[in-house]
């Protein structure tokens, strides 16, 4: 076998999704402790930007700063190399999470076993869906009173729209929780909350749980309702099928407690055993496989530095095949530069560290000094662009208002390098004499604020403006076209790549828009 195709298989990368407060965070560092990437718990920083006031800007602009090095997390579990990326689970940067999930063969969902499926969790899901990503879901928390495992499961399945096979079957909830039983490798793991770092391997094999033996662990009640429970499971669900889980219709599902450290393990063995390696990959020319010999990649973050006396970026690049190499030549396919890059970083937990090579599933940092924007690719020549980074509609508009006409260089600079950054969407109507800045969440126009001042000088107010949609339209029809947007001249604006979007401020709006012009196409987002 080749050593590119050994590398290859060895790989893995998965984001990790939730609602805020499931346990994201907790799991992340759970599996880098099984992973032995760290030395204990605790060293996972909080990638979280819950406040909204605006003296918590600081806040914001630390924990930022520290999910550069969180947001992608290497560690090496048994024979495999495998990433994690991490998504923020706060609403408001929930592009971030939808564009970090372009760069993933798979996710891993926490579900807090209490709450059951919540708003945050809908939208992920919408968009794993959207791609096929294939999905195993985790319930969290079966150390506290929770709702009944079945009750779960189906509003999964009702909610997520996708199919669940538990593969674990928990004995017990919150006080009774008692382990849980593994339905397919038949192995009992017995439940004792441990809050620090353990790693166990205390199993118990149990080929079959009618055996009396069952009842010495877990007490004769525990043991007939499980014996019922697992009964019921194989009557319910269907086997579990490893072809529909990576087509992405059907979800593993596994329970435990993350803090507790409990189920992890289970998790992962079968994650490393069933999860998609690297994967063929999407371009606008062709499909790109990643044994291919010449090395493709594409970014799918950007982070600026903090430190305003340095404006690099770090670019953060997926690499789909082939083989990179340090301070090798790769073409720039949007711009046709020529790019090398010096000292590539790659993240291991929690350090960064230079690296002469990467392969087909690693994610690489890129030093840039401006060069990049979100979806860019780099090739050795062939001209070509990964797709499927699309935009999505932001919910909130608000019109960018230059303060100090003084510093108007700054200020279109630095709102231009922020949406390269995917930190915005910007739309341009009358020639640049209106800009639009779209979000998806109230915390963004801070952040915005707050970084052009610091880092470009350039001072600004965001004025209120009553858009709550950006649909892209095209039309075969272009007389069509072309009335739409001079008989709503005040509704049309431009985006990033000069593209035509129609604003909207409700349902009835867009709606009677549409029907008006029944031969322009509203698209939802920036790819079709
Ligand atoms: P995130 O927002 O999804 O990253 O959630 P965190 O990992 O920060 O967890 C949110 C809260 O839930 C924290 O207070 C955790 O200590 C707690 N937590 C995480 N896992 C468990 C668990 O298995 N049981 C209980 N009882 N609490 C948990």
């Amino acid at each position: 076998m080749s050593t590119l195709q050994k590398e290859i298989d060895k790989r893995r990368i998965f984001g990790i999704i939730s609602h805020p407060d499931a346990g994201k965070t907790t799991l992340t560092e759970k599996l880098l402790l099984f992973g032995g990437a760290i030395q204990k718990a605790g060293t996972v920083k909080r990638n979280k930007a819950e406040k909204t006031a605006t003296s918590d800007f600081m806040e914001i602009e630390k924990q930022r700063g520290i999910s550069v090095a969180t947001s992608v997390m290497g560690f090496n579990y048994k024979e495999c190399k495998i990433n994690i990326l991490d998504t923020p689970g706060h609403k408001d940067f929930a592009e971030d999470t939808y564009r970090t999930l372009t760069a993933v063969d798979s996710v891993i969902l926490v579900v807090d076993c209490v709450k059951g499926v919540e708003e945050q969790t809908r939208k992920l899901m919408n968009v794993c869906r959207m791609r096929h990503i294939p999905v195993m879901v985790f319930i969290n928390k079966m150390d506290r009173e929770g709702k009944d495992p079945f009750d779960l499961l189906e509003e999964i399945e009702k909610e997520l729209n996708i199919s669940t096979r538990p593969l674990s079957w928990p004995i017990g909830i919150g006080s009774t929780f008692a382990g849980v039983y593994h339905l397919y490798k038949k192995q009992l793991k017995l439940f004792s909350p441990d809050s620090k770092m353990q790693i166990t391997d205390e199993y118990i094999e149990l080929e079959d749980i009618l055996s009396d033996d069952l009842d010495k662990y877990i007490g004769q009640k525990a043991s007939n309702k499980l014996r019922e429970e697992a009964e019921l499971v194989e009557g319910v669900y269907e086997p579990f099928d490893l072809s529909l889980y990576r087509s992405g219709y059907l979800a593993p599902v596994f329970f435990g407690s993350a803090i507790n450290n409990f189920g992890i393990e289970e998790l992962l063995d079968t994650f490393i055993e069933i999860a998609p390696p690297p994967q063929a990959r999407e371009t606008d020319k062709r499909i790109v496989k990643p044994d291919e010999n010449k090395f493709t990649g594409f970014i799918f973050k950007i982070h600026a530095n903090l430190d305003p006396n340095h404006r690099d970026r770090i670019a953060f690049c997926r690499v789909c095949s082939g083989k990179f190499e340090r301070n090798k030549f790769y073409q720039h396919t949007r711009s046709s530069k020529k790019l090398k890059f010096a000292s590539p970083t790659s993240f291991m937990a929690d350090a960064k560290s230079l690296v002469e090579e990467a392969w087909p599933g690693d994610v690489i940092g890129l030093y840039d000094a401006g060069n990049f924007k979100i979806g860019d690719t780099l090739t050795e020549g062939e001209v070509l662009k990964y797709i499927g980074i699309p935009s999505f509609s932001p919910e909130i508009f608000k019109e960018l208002e230059n303060t100090d006409p003084m510093k108007t260089k700054q200020l279109e600079k630095g709102i231009s390098q922020l949406v390269d950054e995917g930190v915005a969407q910007l739309f341009i109507q009358n020639l640049g004499s209106r800009k639009f800045v779209g979000t998806v969440g109230e915390l963004q126009f801070e952040v915005i604020k707050f970084r052009l001042l610091n880092e470009y000088g350039a001072s600004c107010n965001f004025r209120s403006i009553s858009f709550t949609k950006a649909s892209w339209i095209t039309s075969k029809n272009q007389e069509q076209i072309q009335l739409l947007m001079r008989s709503q001249a005040n509704r049309i604006a431009f985006d990033k790549d000069n593209r035509p979007v129609y604003l909207s401020n409700s349902k009835w709006d867009i709606d009677s828009t549409m029907r008006d012009h029944p031969d322009v196409v509203f698209h939802e987002t920036s790819e079709w």
